[in-house]
């Protein structure tokens, strides 16, 4: 079978790879198609460590062709999918509270074991979500990374119905974001964003304010207009963005960090403490709510922006991301043969 594996000086080679055979709690998935993720950049780079040969992927989607021994959640026919979270070990604290992303020994797609892109792709059956069969598995792809992402970031965020949440950051991830807290869990958004065609897509989206942060003082716009956000979910790889959120917040609010950028963020203790501030970073998604995400999505209530792409184009791809060209999901599409 084909797939995209991790090369040297940071390329990635499409060869021609033999899987292993099945273990008896895992089942073989026949790809459909695999999503393009900024992880999956950084895991080719090195960044993460030397992973030469490994196959890239965790966001992909496919059919169960087969399955071991001892599977009983997964049966041959059924719609799989194959997330960042590959397994964990199923009986620690964090496994055991809820909190499997946690977990100290979890094993990730497309990093430290196999990932989907590729034309076949064995998963661990117990951890490999089931996705609806009225989702466009495309955009199901999506919804496996960046979707589960900022579902789990707003659920983090305990927003309610009709209440202001802020969320700095309207790309990728930002725009699915914009749509389950709108959507899904009835909150009034509020966009940020330095780019206006950022801004101007969330507007089609149902944004209840916008702003971009180079034209205008992001918290203080908020706090004037709103009397400060309820909460505020990060997405932007920018310590501006995280500093602005503190600010913009009212008391009791929640601050969820989802962007990466690897520095550290001012939060005044007073402010913390007088205003009962809460800050939560929040990573990926369960299993259960990666269930949900793809239920919502199903439903219509978030809709991914995706382009399919041939598994070739894969360095093309990345060079794209590389240069910010890239608007929507690019999807690598293996179902076309
Ligand atoms: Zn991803
Ligand atoms: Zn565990």
């Amino acid at each position: 079978m084909k797939a995209a594996v991790v090369a040297k000086d940071k390329k990635v080679d499409v060869v021609e790879k033999e899987l292993r055979p099945l273990n008896a709690n895992e089942a073989l998935l026949k790809m459909e198609y695999c999503g393009v993720c900024h992880t999956d950049l950084h895991v080719k780079d090195g960044d993460f460590g030397d992973v030469e040969g490994r196959v890239l992927g965790h966001e992909g989607i496919g059919r169960v062709v087969a399955v071991g021994n001892d599977v009983t959640s997964l049966k041959v026919g059924d719609r799989a999918s194959v997330a960042w979270m590959y397994n964990a070990c199923g009986h620690c604290e964090y496994c055991v509270e809820g909190n499997e992303t946690l977990c100290r020994n979890v094993q990730n797609s497309g990093y430290s074991v196999d990932g989907g892109m590729a034309e076949e792709c064995i998963v661990d059956a117990d951890y490999a979500v089931k996705v609806p069969e009225d989702l466009d598995p495309a955009a199901a792809s999506s919804v496996t990374c960046a979707g589960v992402t900022t579902y789990k970031a707003i659920k983090e965020s305990n927003i309610r119905p009709g209440q202001w949440i802020a969320i700095y950051g309207l790309g990728g991830l930002g725009n699915l974001a914009l749509q389950y807290a709108k959507n899904v869990f009835g909150a009034k958004v509020i966009g940020i964003d330095t780019n206006d065609a950022q801004l101007e897509f969330a507007k089609e989206f149902g944004a209840d304010l916008l702003i971009n942060p180079l034209k205008e003082d992001a918290a203080k716009v908020i706090q004037e207009k709103v009397g400060g956000a309820h909460a505020a979910v990060v997405t932007a790889v920018s310590k501006q963005a995280f500093n602005s959120a503190v600010d913009a917040v009212r008391a009791a609010g929640t601050i969820v960090a989802v962007g990466l950028p690897s520095e550290s963020m001012d939060l005044n203790i007073p402010r913390l403490v007088l205003d009962g501030i809460i800050v939560k970073g929040s990573l990926v998604g369960t299993r259960q709510d990666l269930a949900e995400a793809f239920q919502f999505a199903a439903e219509g209530k978030v809709v991914p922006k995706y382009k399919t792409r041939k598994i070739e184009e894969i360095n093309d791809i990345f060079d794209e991301m590389l240069s910010g060209k890239i608007q929507g999901r690019m999807v690598i599409d293996f179902s076309e043969k």
